[in-house]
């Protein structure tokens, strides 16, 4: 049937880019419908810059592929970019005041694959300042309300690409994942999101945060769009990003469909303790019952570091943060302050001027934890701990093919909820930051809701380059399940 105009946003990114390829809609009206709602949904917070002329001039070369028969997988698909990647045609911020207006001579190369792959860029999409928080709330650009309920916040550091998703203002969406920016916002906002292995995205033109935990990944509805979506993100980037992987591209949508059979599911005792909500153990618990009748069994495994992940993660990312951020300094990137007296006070003022509390906060525990003196105490103790974590999960794959837990201890909190406390903040980030330690792929997808019909998510961690194996296991759960189509009562 042909999608009528108004319900083209309840698509899924496979449905609508078969329609497009139909020819049934063009990229054009896609990208008009979506701009429309995004233009509506202003007061969400979720979009930070939109062009509809850039839009639409990207809908009419994807449809003049699609007319010539040389559409690439996702031709005229909308996707909006999390702001922290760097954009030619839009404005690029990382949420940053610092880059305030900032226009990049470049495309970031997870942006330009998916360009290669027909995607229209939608637009920008609000997120903590330089991927640091976990509600968004740390956007020099403000907060972004939860479409399942307004009051709260859609999580963090991608919270604009979560919120955005869930209200259908975007088929899909990029993310990053430094600590778990894609799974915790995503399972805040009951969508589906993946972080891939570490090195699998390139990262060159990605704002760097902390660069041996940087990853890119996609955010969207459903398992099966997140894999058609990875699949044109990833793939070695040699002269760009060293980190990045030497393993091809991989088409992530191939074991879609598998049967999940006797997969054995590693369940962490660590991630089911005394702080975990009783709403999100019981959804959790739920979805683990439901693996079980589809075959999986469940093989109850230990990752005794779990807790120390919060030192380990709050020194290693922010000595990483204090050398990256080094680069704003009023010369080369973004702003400068008007008054000061000499060279000295201008990278003051401007750093003063330029960044937010937490990321000088973030700054300032970083060059504490780098100077000589405190070195060997904290940031050398925290790279070993960093690798016992590494081998805790090495341990536990030998016995699990997947591992399976909450995301977040709680569901989304109110907007302010953590006052001042950033601790408050760092603890919930208990059951990601193992995965991000270690590089290992993981995702969120929603099993349910808690209170305040709040969206519940489930982690599924893999081993290393198991990418297609954890999307399979996301999508046979969502074909015996409907959560992933539960709408917010916010929609533009
Ligand atoms: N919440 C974590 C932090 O504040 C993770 C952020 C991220 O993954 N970018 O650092």
């Amino acid at each position: 049937m042909t999608p009528t105009h108004t319900d083209l946003h309840d698509l899924t990114v496979a449905e609508l880019a078969s329609q497009l390829r139909a020819r049934k809609v063009s990229a054009v009206e896609t990208a008009q419908h979506f701009l429309a709602r995004a233009h509506a949904a202003k007061d969400s917070g979720a979009f930070l810059d939109l062009s509809d002329d850039v839009t639409l001039a990207q809908a009419r070369a994807a449809d003049a592929r699609l007319a010539s028969g040389t559409a690439g997988a996702l031709e005229g698909v909308p996707v909006a970019h999390k702001d922290i990647f760097v954009t030619r045609d839009f404005v690029s911020t990382a949420g940053s005041k610092m880059l305030a207006g900032y226009r990049s001579p470049f495309d970031a190369t997870v942006v330009s694959r998916l360009a290669d792959a027909g995607v229209v860029t939608l637009g920008k999409l609000n997120c903590d300042e330089f991927a640091m928080g976990s509600a968004n709330e740390n956007s020099a650009f403000g907060p972004v309300k939860n479409p399942w309920d307004v009051t709260r916040t859609p999580g963090g550091s991608s919270g604009g690409s979560a919120a955005a998703v869930a209200a259908r203002l975007t088929p899909a969406a990029t993310g990053t994942d430094t600590g778990g920016s894609i799974r915790q916002p995503a399972s805040f906002c009951g969508i589906t999101g993946i972080k891939p292995t570490y090195g699998r995205a390139s990262r060159y033109g990605m704002v760097a945060f902390a660069s041996s935990l940087d990853q890119a990944g996609p955010m969207a509805r459903t398992a099966q769009d997140c894999a058609l979506l990875l699949s044109a993100m990833c793939g070695p980037d040699p002269d760009r990003d060293s980190t990045s992987l030497d393993v091809p591209a991989e088409d992530f949508t191939r074991q879609l469909g598998d049967s999940i059979d006797g997969l054995r599911i590693g369940v962490p005792a660590e991630f089911f303790g005394e702080g975990l909500a009783d709403d999100v153990r019981a959804a959790v618990d739920a979805a683990l019952a439901q693996y079980q009748a589809l075959g999986a069994k469940l093989v109850p495994i230990s990752l005794p570091r779990t807790e120390l992940s919060i030192p380990v993660y709050y020194i290693i990312a922010p000595a990483e943060a204090s050398s990256n951020l080094s680069r704003f300094d009023g010369v080369k990137f973004g702003h400068r302050a008007h008054h000061y007296t000499d060279l000295n006070d201008m990278y003051r003022q401007t750093r003063a001027e330029g960044f937010g509390d937490e990321v000088k906060r973030r700054i300032m525990i970083g060059t504490y934890v780098l100077s000589h003196g405190y070195y060997d105490a904290y940031y050398l103790q925290a790279q070993k701990i960093r690798r016992m974590i590494a081998d805790d999960f090495q341990q536990a794959f030998k016995q699990c093919d997947v591992i399976a837990g909450p995301v977040a201890p709680t569901v989304a909190w109110a907007l302010g909820g953590h006052g001042n406390d950033p601790l408050a903040d760092y603890l919930a980030d208990i059951f990601t930051l193992p995965a991000s330690l270690a590089g290992l792929p993981g995702m969120s997808l929603p099993v349910g809701f808690g209170a305040g019909h709040m969206p519940v998510g489930m982690q599924l961690i893999g081993n290393h380059l198991s990418e297609s194996r954890l999307l399979n296991a996301a999508h046979c759960f969502q074909q015996a399940t409907d959560w992933h189509t539960a709408q917010p009562p916010v929609r533009a």
